[in-house]
């Protein structure tokens, strides 16, 4: 059945942008979403009090767009989309899947879950690979985002998650180490609570490529060389050892493997820094000495670090440091990636729609575990790792994988060399897409579905501190648009599998039954008023759930042994160096007004007026070289591809370092990045790539 609201005017919710998980009032009214205010009572909203930023305050206005999808389309003879009924629509996925499969296996198709849709949707689309379709390729866009900062620190801590807090350790550090996040437009909030609490004498250092916006507040700040951070963290932690700064006792009682880390950064030297990082020796000692001397220090990063060909290894050398000088397992302190997408966290990792892994990070190749939702779920999933996102596409290429089942993705502009990805998605023999625009991934389908968005959404987000919260819908679908929920499920159904839930209550009942980190999360509790949501691992009904990870003194890491693991870290050199003929290093990232592929931003008109289009930032130096003036237009090429862009002269970016925004498809950043991947987390090297620019002159 599909799932209406009766008139709802008000809603206590979860914010659908990015992962800080804001919390505050949404009100709609005749199902279009209307305006939010901050929630009576500040201990409701955890994260953020009263604050919100530009794209929670302003931001839901997409969801009113025209440009909604709300009929179901599928392509007919002459390539053309045509309208079609719900029935029409479902009978058709469903046999067009099932015809693949059996032609040419159940492996034959894939399926693409969203981190920007509910815990429950997200549990529902793993369900349907592994059960409904059998297949084992279910991946989702983390893969793009932090998948070797999960790799990194399941190595080390044992849990791929931000160890602590936002409000009560992110805010009440002494000092911070901010590498690769450009905190003030990607995490507006939580930025907040940084530069408060380094006005109130927090020490700030900030080692990044760009003069970002945080490091405008930063006691240091160091331009680095990109992708080079191995580097400078590997010589951090061979300075601290050298000066006896390190913490002795806690690397004695709660780790192993600290003496290969200390032989494998001897190579670091701070001359050798220098060369490879382009890090002065005198910031490389400063900063070792900000950390040393904190008692309580918070290491937060983002794509600038995870994006790389060493994503993993630049992960593991900073949990190496942080384990280095003990910081971990206490308040004011930890490890916090900071996660992008709403519910990247719990769509996007803890629901299992992961290749790799079931729920809750269980191993699928476990027989115990397997068994457990076999006897739920009446099949037992997968037991090998299935394709990651990359591979599906170059599958897709070979003619190896058959079909896919996009749910709120947008891999034809968010993958590195788009011009490929958009041939893997045309050599599928069928592709539906499950949105709620016709995205540049849509285009290619054969089939798309209209689907909810979050302030018409009933279910549940988790932060990027593993917060698990309630998200309440304001607004309706609009047309014929549906729950995501509800179309996975007819699907389920048209396959053969009677899911049968009413409410996404019901789903989450059954995640924490086969989930043991969120054994104890129930609608009931989060509904409750006293809990403010819970933070995983939440064992049962009466665990409180767990603000911080891991103990300082008993270690408590998620090993048999409780210890934490070193492991040596070495970077080597990005895929692509620049040359003669692609003389400059392109970076990209995100701008604060919009938001990933900006199919959502792009559509409200506010958040257009600050930044309408896609622009180059290019050093004064390199501009003066180029005879590049400000505002102007600029074919920036390479390899892969060029695009024209406007200008911007700047010296937040270094002598020969490029920025371009991920945000836009006129002039789209990824039809220059390039297809280099981390061996281990699969994740393109999206932040290092070779190019020229050609001046176009004035108009
Ligand atoms: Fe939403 Fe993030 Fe802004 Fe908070 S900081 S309002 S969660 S986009």
């Amino acid at each position: 059945s599909d799932y209406r609201l009766s008139k709802v005017d008000k809603a206590e919710t979860t914010c659908g942008f990015c992962a800080v998980g804001c919390r505050f009032e949404m009100w709609g009214k005749d199902g279009n979403a209307l305006g939010v205010q901050p929630v009576d009572d500040p201990d409701d909203a955890p994260a953020n009090n009263f604050s919100t930023c530009v794209k929670g305050k302003f931001g839901h206005e997409f969801a009113n767009s025209k440009k909604r999808l709300t009929k179901p389309l599928i392509r007919n003879e002459d390539g053309e989309f045509e309208a079609a009924s719900w029935d029409e629509a479902l009978d058709h996925v469903a046999s067009e899947l099932r015809g693949i499969q059996d032609e040419h296996g159940v492996d034959a198709v894939s399926c693409l879950a969203s981190s920007k849709g509910s815990n429950e949707e997200a549990y529902l689309v793993q369900k349907f690979a592994r059960q409904v379709l059998g297949t084992k390729n279910i991946d989702n866009c983390a893969r793009l985002c932090h998948s070797s900062t999960v790799a990194a620190l399941q190595q080390t801590l044992g849990y791929g998650a931000m160890t602590n807090r936002i409000n009560e350790d992110i805010g009440e550090a002494d000092a911070y180490l901010i590498s690769g996040s450009n905190t003030t437009e990607s995490h507006p909030v939580l930025a907040t609570r940084i530069k408060q609490n380094v006005r109130d004498g927090a020490d700030l250092v900030v080692f990044d490529p760009r003069k970002i916006g945080i490091a405008e507040h930063a006691d240091q700040y160091t331009r680095t060389r990109p992708g080079y951070d191995v580097a400078w963290l590997n010589g951090l932690i061979r300075y601290l050892i050298e000066h006896d700064l390190h913490d002795e006792t806690f690397i004695e009682r709660n780790t192993k493997g600290f003496e290969e880390v200390k032989r494998k950064v001897q190579a670091f030297t701070p001359e050798k820094v220098e060369e490879l990082a382009g890090v002065p020796p005198a910031e490389l000692q400063s900063a070792a000495e900000t950390l040393a001397d904190a008692e309580n220090v918070v290491f937060g990063w983002a794509m600038g670090m995870t994006q790389s060909s060493h994503g993993t290894e630049n992960l593991l050398a900073m949990a190496d440091l942080a384990l280095t000088l003990g910081q971990v397992g206490k308040p004011g302190a930890g490890l916090s990636p900071f996660r992008g997408q709403n519910n990247v966290q719990g769509g996007g990792g803890d629901m299992g729609t992961l290749p790799g892994s079931l729920p809750g990070y269980q191993d699928p190749a476990d027989d115990e575990v397997g068994e457990k939702f076999a006897e739920v779920w009446g099949e037992r999933p997968p037991a090998e790792p299935g394709l990651k996102v990359p591979e599906m596409l170059s599958e897709a290429h070979e003619g190896n994988l058959r079909g896919m089942y996009i749910v709120g993705e947008n891999p034809a502009l968010s993958e590195p060399d788009i011009q490929h990805a958009g041939e893997a998605l045309d050599s599928l023999d069928f592709l539906v897409v499950q949105d709620i625009f016709m995205t540049e991934t849509a285009e290619h389908a054969d089939v798309v579905l209209p689907a909810a968005t979050s302030p018409e959404k009933h279910g549940t987000f988790t932060n990027t501190e593993r917060r698990v919260q309630r998200v309440r819908a304001s607004a309706e679908p609009p047309g014929k648009a549906r729950q995501d929920w509800v179309i996975t499920q007819e699907l389920a159904a048209r396959l053969g599998y009677d899911w049968g839930y009413d409410h996404p209550r019901e789903v989450m009942d059954e995640i924490s039954d086969l989930t043991p980190i969120y054994g104890g999360v129930s609608y009931e509790r989060l509904e409750s008023g006293d809990e403010h949501g819970l933070q995983w691992p939440c064992w049962d009904e009466d665990h409180p759930g767990t603000p911080y990870l891991y103990d300082y003194e008993e270690g408590a890491f998620n090993f048999d042994d409780g210890l934490a693991r070193f492991v040596p870290a070495d970077g080597g050199h990005p895929g692509e160096l620049p040359d003669e003929e692609y003389p400059l290093t392109l970076t990209s990232g995100r701008v604060l007004y919009h938001w990933h592929t900006g199919q959502i931003t792009r559509r409200v008109e506010g958040l257009m007026s600050h930044v309408g289009e896609s622009f180059v930032e290019i050093n004064p130096t390199t501009a003066a070289e180029l005879g590049v003036a400000d505002d102007e237009y600029v074919k920036v090429e390479s390899r892969r591809g060029d695009i024209v862009v406007k200008a911007v002269v700047t010296d937040r970016v270094g002598d020969g370092t490029l920025f371009i925004p991920m945000h836009f498809a006129a002039g789209a950043v990824n039809k220059l990045t390039q297809e280099t991947f981390d061996p281990q987390a699969g994740i393109p090297e999206y932040k290092v790539s070779s190019v020229r620019v050609e001046p176009l002159g004035p108009d």
